[in-house]
This record gives structure tokens, sequence and C-alpha cells, in this order.
């Protein structure tokens, strides 16, 4: 026994630095996701997080002057270290799994602080802060209009501060940079002159009068400024192939590499074609008897999607519609019984606000915020604006045909987006809610999404409908040719003829699209590969779960364990699975 005390009381004096106390875990846990949401209020409003000790949240702006930069930094550096006081082997696997996430939000962080520098050299971020702060609080929240108006008057009041410290911040730009920016510039001058206006309650428009005048004032100034922001060049919005190495790595979660997800969506995108060709040549002989089959693949599939796409709503009935296929999803979900429904079930479809539409041009999704989960979520379907030519029209509704209209509903809605969203709003404790629901994985949220999509087509969604599935491989080639861009874009020389006879000529999209995309993938990088990257890791987790249960795995079961952990890197979703009881090889 003495041989035993010795050491073991040796080792506790040892281990008198770390942390094994689940208390303690929680207290960091809390401390950390709320400190993190007050460094920034706009992601605050969001997230329904409204108060921080004294500080009224949905009043201020994020501080990026000098000294709101170094306390950011000094924030990551001391919790870098009490992070390390925990002693992993103590805690239980989801414990471990929020401390991953944890040190995964702090290097992200420090990354943007010291190397990427967003707020030195990208002037769209500033606009887009501006643009969120405000219209959070505009549409959202569970806040009577005066007081939500009471705090666009108090964010209002000190937007020329801010924009003052963006303006001395700013280094430089690069001309799309500079476009974008001064385009949603000119959204956040008519969202402040117009739309917030128009709708003041009576008895505080003479104080939203005042405070507009200025904040106007300052916004037409940063337009200058961004103006006259000295040029990198065309090219200055690369990331070029090292700092695209070190961000892929903290996005990604680390378990792949750009060449590797390169050669996988290569790969991938010849595979998926030649899918497409199988699938279509039997269609093709239906729908064009008097063609002899050409050999050439893009024809073939070309003209079957061409045919598809002529079974679409009309203007008047396309909500309609939208709506019907949301019945149609959640009634064929509840009855499959491969993924299972949320408790809740809160999400309604909407016109995407108007504000929103230049990035969501089709639709999208706007989940309750975390720390009011019972606000209710949104499916946001863009309309076909009204100014739109017939042709142009006439494009969206055969490209939102029948069946990609469908795709979008499970998509962004369910088995989708909402569905996810709803099991991750019920996420306990709060704190793991948070940090999982705010700083979650990107990965695995847009995996989930086309992964979860696949399963409800595999289950008999329109019953294993041939141009259903042909319309979702066309949109998977979409998700390849996202990853292959994006990678090709931000570390070498790929031009823009090469990058839109991808999308043109091998995955069949509409040049409008096309172009869009283009733009899109040189105003952020590492976010494009997210929905095939995590469509491949949700395959390989699902099938090393199979494989490791055997006959004992269930579909159904699977899917609930990972909608309960919530949006965690797949990697650490992966460790989590294995480390936690129901998963167990059977003895
Ligand atoms: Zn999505």
């Amino acid at each position: 026994m003495r041989h035993f005390l010795i050491p073991a009381a040796l080792l506790l004096a040892l281990a008198g630095c770390k942390q094994r106390d689940p208390a303690a875990l929680e207290r960091f846990r809390r401390q950390f996701v709320f400190k993190v949401l007050a460094l920034n209020p706009v992601n605050a409003t969001m997230a329904g997080y409204h108060q921080h000790q004294e500080a009224a949240l949905d009043e201020l702006w994020p501080d990026y002057s000098p000294t709101g930069i170094q306390k950011q930094r000094d924030f990551y550096r001391e919790q870098k270290s009490r992070l390390k006081a925990f002693d992993r082997a103590s805690f239980t696997a989801a414990d471990n799994a929020d401390l991953d996430l944890v040190a995964s939000q702090i290097a992200v962080g420090e990354f943007e602080l010291d190397t990427q520098q967003t707020f030195r050299h990208n002037p769209v971020s500033y606009v887009e802060t501006v643009g969120n702060g405000l219209f959070t609080l505009y549409s959202t929240g569970s806040a009577s209009k005066e007081k939500r108006y009471s705090a666009i008057v108090a964010r209002l009041r000190a937007l020329p501060a801010f924009l003052n410290t963006a303006a001395d911040n700013l280094q430089d730009s690069n001309p799309v940079w500079t476009r974008v920016a001064r385009e949603e510039n000119q959204g956040n001058i008519e969202l402040v002159d117009k739309t917030m206006r128009d709708e003041a309650p009576p008895s505080m428009r003479a104080q939203y009068d005042e405070v507009a005048a200025a904040a106007l004032a300052s916004l037409r100034s940063f337009d200058d400024r961004i103006a006259s922001l000295k040029s990198t060049g065309d090219g200055g919005w690369r990331s070029g192939a090292e700092r695209y190495r070190r961000k892929f790595a903290l996005v990604l979660g680390g378990g792949v590499t750009p060449e590797e997800l390169l050669a996988g969506a290569e790969a991938a995108l010849k595979a998926t074609r030649r899918k497409m060709f199988d699938l279509a040549l039997p269609l093709h002989h239906k729908l064009y008897p008097a063609h002899r089959d050409p050999v050439d693949l893009n024809l073939i599939v070309g003209e079957v999607l061409d045919r598809i796409a002529l079974q679409h709503s009309t203007e008047q009935s396309y909500f309609a519609d939208a709506r019907q296929t949301l019945e149609e999803a959640r009634q064929f979900i509840a009855r499959s019984g491969q993924i299972p429904m949320p408790k809740r079930d809160s999400v309604s479809i909407i016109e995407t606000p108007v504000f929103m539409r230049g990035v969501y041009g089709v639709g999208g999704f706007s989940p309750a915020p975390v720390l009011e989960p019972a606000t209710g979520a949104f499916y946001w379907l863009t309309p076909l604006p009204a100014d739109w030519p017939k042709e142009k029209k006439e494009s969206k509704l055969r490209e939102y045909n029948r069946y990609g209209l469908r795709l979008l509903t499970l998509h962004e809605a369910i088995p989708g987006h909402y569905l996810q969203a709803e099991w991750a709003n019920d996420i306990q404790p709060e704190s793991r809610r948070v940090l999982r629901g705010v700083m979650g994985s990107g990965v695995y949220i847009e995996g989930w999404a086309v992964y979860a999509t696949e399963t409800a087509l595999d289950a008999g969604y329109m019953d294993h409908s041939p141009e259903l599935r042909l319309t979702f491989l066309k949109q998977q080639l979409r998700a390849i040719a996202n990853a292959i861009l994006d990678i090709k874009l931000q570390t070498t020389a790929f031009t823009e003829a090469e990058a839109l006879d991808l999308m043109l000529n091998r995955t069949f999209q509409e040049r409008s699209e096309a172009e869009a995309k283009l733009q899109r993938a040189q105003l952020d990088s590492c976010q494009l590969p997210t929905y095939f990257a995590g469509y491949r890791e949700f395959v390989r987790l699902r099938d090393k779960v199979k494989a490791r249960q055997g006959a004992r795995f269930q579909p159904v079961e699977f899917h609930r364990r990972v909608l309960e952990a919530g949006p965690l890197p797949m990697a650490t979703l992966d460790q989590y699975l294995a480390g936690t009881p129901a998963d167990a090889p059977e003895r």
C-alpha cells in the first residue's frame, strides 16, 4: 500500500495545476462563449445574446480600434492557457468535443488577427457588419418594435465612430472587393435612408431622423474611402498557397489537405458525370425517340436536363408550389423513419428579405437564435424580381423546376438545414448549445444538408424518380466544382476563363449562375469546399460506424446521434461517436 500511496500523492501534486472538475469546465465554457459574443456584438444580436455584464450589446459595434484588437489578442492568449489546464482524460467525450471546438475557435481567431487581417484589407467585411448589425435588429428578435428601434438608434449614433476606425484600419483592397463593398454600402444607405426610416415607430421618428443624418453622411464618406484604397491588383483577392493551406486546415478540420480534396473532387467529377450519363441514356431514348444517340455525354445529359426543366412552376404558382414541397418533405421524412424529426416544428417559408437577395438569389435558411429557439426559423425563398425580363424569369423557373425546387426544400429545410438546426437548438447545457450553434463547423452544416438530401432520395422520396436523381447529381456536380474552383482560384493562377469553362462545359451550369459563383469565389475562401468535403465526410463516417456496429447498425439511430451532437468539426464528431457508450463494440 505504501508503495502505491507515495506515487499517487506525488502524482496529485504534479497534477495540481490540472483541472478535473466538471463545474469548472462548465464555468470556462460559459465565460468563453459569452465573451466571444460580447467581442462581436453584431454576432451576439444574431445569436439572441443581448446583455453582457453592463454592456447592452444590441447598441454596440465590434471594436476594431488598436486597443480593441489588442484586447482580442489578449483574450485568445489567456483562453489558450486556461484550456491547457484541463485534464482531458478525466472528462466525457462530449466535454472533450467542446474543448476541441474552443481550441479551434481560438486558432481561427488568432489566424484572423495575426495572418489574414481582414480588418486591414477587406472593406466588404465592414460593410456587411454594418448591414447585419442593423438588419438583424430591424427584421428579427423577440423584442417589441420600440425596443428594437431604440437599439437601432443607438447603433446609428455609434456608426460614424465605427466607420472612422474602419477607414483608419483599411490599407488596401482589390478591384473585386472594392466593387462589391461599394455596391453593398449603397444597400446600407438605402436601408437607413428608406426602409428603416419608413418603418420607424411614429414616436421615435424625430430621434431616428436625427441620428440617420449623421450616419448617412458617414456611410457616404466611407464610400469615398473605399474608392480611394490602394489596389493590390486584379488577382489581389487570391490567398496564395501557403496562407490558404493554413486557413483550409482550420476551416476543414485538418484531416484533409487541399491536394487530397482536389484529387477527390476531380475523381468525383468524372464518376458523377458517368453516373449521369447512365441515368440519362434510357430517359433520352424515351424523350427523344427520333434522335440517334450521339456519343457525346454533354449532349445526351444536357438534352435530358433541358426536357426535365420544362416541368416548372409559373411565376404566380412558385411560392404555393414551394410551400407544397415543404409539406411533402415533412411528411415523407416522418414516414420514412430514416432521419428523426425534431420535437419542435417552427419553420415557415417566407420571401427572402430584400437586402439579402444579393447573396441569397435563390433561397436560404435562417435559424432561430440559439438563445431564443422558440422564436421560429425561416426558409427563405427569393421571389422572381418583378423587373426581370420574361426570358430571365423563365430561365430561373426552368432551373428551379419541379425537381430543382424539391431539392432546394430538402437542402434548406427538411431534412437539411432546418431539421439540423432544430436538433442543435435542443443541446444542453446552454453554454454547449451556444458553443456548437454559433461556433460550429460549416463543414458539418453544409455536409449534412447535402448528405441528408441524398439520404431522402435513397429512401425513396418521389418514388425513386430518375429525373429527381439526375437533377440531384447535377447539383452534386456544382458542389464538386465549388471545391475545385476554390482550391485552384485561391492557390494558383487559374483564370476566369478556365473557371467558367469548368462550370459551363463540365457541370451543366447556366452562364448567369456561373458568373455569380465566380464572384463569390473571389470574395471569400474555404467556404465553397465545405459542401463536397462535408458530404464526403458524412458518408465516410456513416460507413465507418456501420462497419463497427455490423448488424446492430440502424440509420435512424446514427442520424439521431450526429444531430444531437450538433455541428462539431467532423474529426471531433468521429472521436465523439467512438467515445460514447452507444457505439462501443459488442463484446
Ligand atoms: Zn446549405
